[in-house]
């Protein structure tokens, strides 16, 4: 990790224990989970059924990536404010709830390049995970899906698309551990889906489509 990084995140380690109990969107102090209920009042939830059905595996997402939960989401990818994972998973979690899956599963999310989490000097998602599996007692798999190339940022479809082509691999060995399991696919934002769909079909190749995919947000 740069040492550029690994102060930023001490220091934002320190504000974060100062301002523990503070609303990260609006800063007043009338809550104890990061986000006050005028703040959670704003976040768009959407529908309680899948949004989406890719080779007849469920997408669903919680909520439209706006207001709240972008500032949320963009604290936590790229202010190092590692405290965000908390009420994005809280938002994750209630919207989950409603959809009253009654299976156990396993809770796997993309993984980034380990050149970007070592920028960044963690990976995002992980601490959602983390967070989400303390909520829901699920187990986490950290090693099942590999990023194996990097992906730039692309703004167009079919750049995305052709972009995030083989840049996952599934750890096969993991995998038949796993047989009998459910997955539980989360990510934070889905545009044009192209990452899950990705994902997906790398499982679908190796004849495993147990998986059922979350996403906090999902752009209009
Ligand atoms: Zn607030």
């Amino acid at each position: 990790m740069e040492l550029k990084n690994l102060t930023k995140n001490i220091y934002n380690g320190f504000l974060d224990m100062i301002y523990k109990k503070k609303c990260l969107i609006c800063g007043c102090s009338k809550t104890d989970d990061l986000l006050c209920k005028t703040c959670l009042k704003d976040v768009q939830f959407l529908s309680y059924f899948a949004h989406k059905f890719y080779e007849k595996i469920p997408i669903y997402s919680a909520t439209i990536y706006d207001k709240n939960v972008k500032s949320l989401i963009q604290m936590l990818k790229f202010k190092h404010k590692k405290s965000a994972a908390k009420p994005l998973s809280n938002i994750l979690f209630s919207y989950f709830k409603k959809l009253n899956l009654k299976d156990d599963y396993i809770i796997v999310y993309p993984p980034s390049f380990f050149i970007k989490s070592a920028q960044r000097g963690y990976n995002h998602m992980f601490l959602i995970a983390k967070e989400f599996s303390k909520l829901t007692d699920f187990k986490i798999n950290k090693n099942l899906i590999k990023k194996i190339k990097p992906t730039k940022p692309q703004y167009k479809v079919k750049d995305r698309r052709k972009n995030i082509k083989g840049s996952f691999k599934i750890n096969q060995k993991e995998l038949l551990k796993l047989k009998d399991k459910k997955l539980l696919l989360i990510d934070d934002i889905t545009t044009s889906g192209a990452t899950l769909e990705e994902i997906i079909n790398c499982f679908l190749k190796l004849n495993f489509n147990n998986i059922t995919c979350l996403t906090i947000s999902k752009t209009k």
